[in-house]
């Protein structure tokens, strides 16, 4: 999984309608912004240190960040964008909208200042490992083609996730800040095979065309808020999507930008929706914050 995702970043821009996924900031600008006010908000109670920076892991196309930004500068902030990406046609992407941000291979090379992160789809695409009875389901050559070698009641761990959350908490723990996890997921560790591949906005085999679409698992959120909290910062519960984003005011924000274009009300309603949702977006993506003690827990969580 790990080897096919790297391949398969590094090789394309995946997102979008001509791709083969589309995430909540492409599908609208209020997702960044309301991620935006969340974090300006908490930099302000946090007492406004002029030296935090935006932090976001695997960026994709930039679009949350660039609607992020915007909310946050003209909420008084004016620091700089780090990226961890390490994808190069997707930090070309991010160039074209934010160059003059600063790009990193890995969480611990983060700037050790206060930190106001985001990670929108990153831990889903970080590889988890399959457990049946105990023994680790592994992929085998079979008739020409590949196989699992073995099937029955599936457990998934996934140490790179947990080893990212807890790198990311040891950054917050020591350097102050908070950040904010969105993915799809459950909030409480259960068994299951979660692991899924999609090509052109269809789910695939998994085994089909290594490297030639996106593999993913749902997010264990209660094994990374451990991971975290390990590490030694303070964990939130888990909300999901839509609750949160209607507790931070997307509503409003919808009608304000329906009443400043018109023409676009449909188009604002229908991506509110898909963002809120319980059928849609809403329900499966989930949220958590992860912040040092000395920070004040993100408005909405
Ligand atoms: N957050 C974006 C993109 C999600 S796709 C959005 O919401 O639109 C996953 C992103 O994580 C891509 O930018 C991909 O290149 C990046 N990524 C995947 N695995 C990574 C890894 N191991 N290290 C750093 N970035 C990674």
């Amino acid at each position: 999984m790990e080897g096919c995702n790297a391949y398969y970043y590094a090789t394309r821009d995946p997102l979008g309608a001509a791709g083969d996924f589309v995430t909540a900031p492409e599908v609208s600008q209020m997702f960044g912004e309301m991620i935006g006010a969340a974090l300006a908000d908490c930099w302000k109670q946090a007492g406004s240190p002029a030296d935090a920076v935006y932090a976001e892991l695997g960026p994709g196309r930039g679009t949350l960040a660039s609607d992020a930004l915007r909310v946050m500068r003209a909420a008084g902030w004016s620091g700089d964008a780090h990226f961890v990406e390490t994808s190069p046609p997707l930090r070309q992407a991010q160039a074209a909208t934010l160059p003059d941000a600063t790009w990193h291979d890995t969480i611990d090379e983060l700037p050790n200042v206060p930190l106001l992160i985001v990670a929108n789809e990153f831990f889903d695409a970080l590889p988890v490992r399959q457990w049946v009875c105990g023994v680790e389901r592994r992929v085998t050559v079979a008739g020409g083609g590949l196989a699992f070698d073995r099937d029955g009641d599936i457990v998934e761990t996934s140490p790179a996730r947990e080893q990212a959350a807890g790198a990311l908490a040891a950054k917050l723990a020591a350097n102050g800040g908070a950040a904010l996890i969105i993915d799809y997921g459950h909030a409480t560790s259960a068994p299951g095979d979660t692991l899924q591949a999609v090509r052109g906005h269809r789910y695939a085999p998994i085994l089909a065309d290594p490297g030639e679409q996106d593999l993913t698992a749902h997010v264990d959120f209660e094994a990374i808020g451990k991971a975290a909290a390990d590490a030694g910062a303070i964990v939130t519960p888990v909300v999901t999507q839509g609750e949160w984003l209607q507790r931070l005011g997307i509503d409003a924000r919808a009608e304000a930008l329906s009443a400043a274009n018109p023409e676009q009300a449909e188009t604002v309603r229908t991506a509110l929706e898909r963002l809120t949702a319980t059928d849609q977006m809403g329900a499966l993506f989930k949220v958590i914050a992860i912040h040092s003690p000395d920070w004040p827990t993100p408005a909405g969580l």
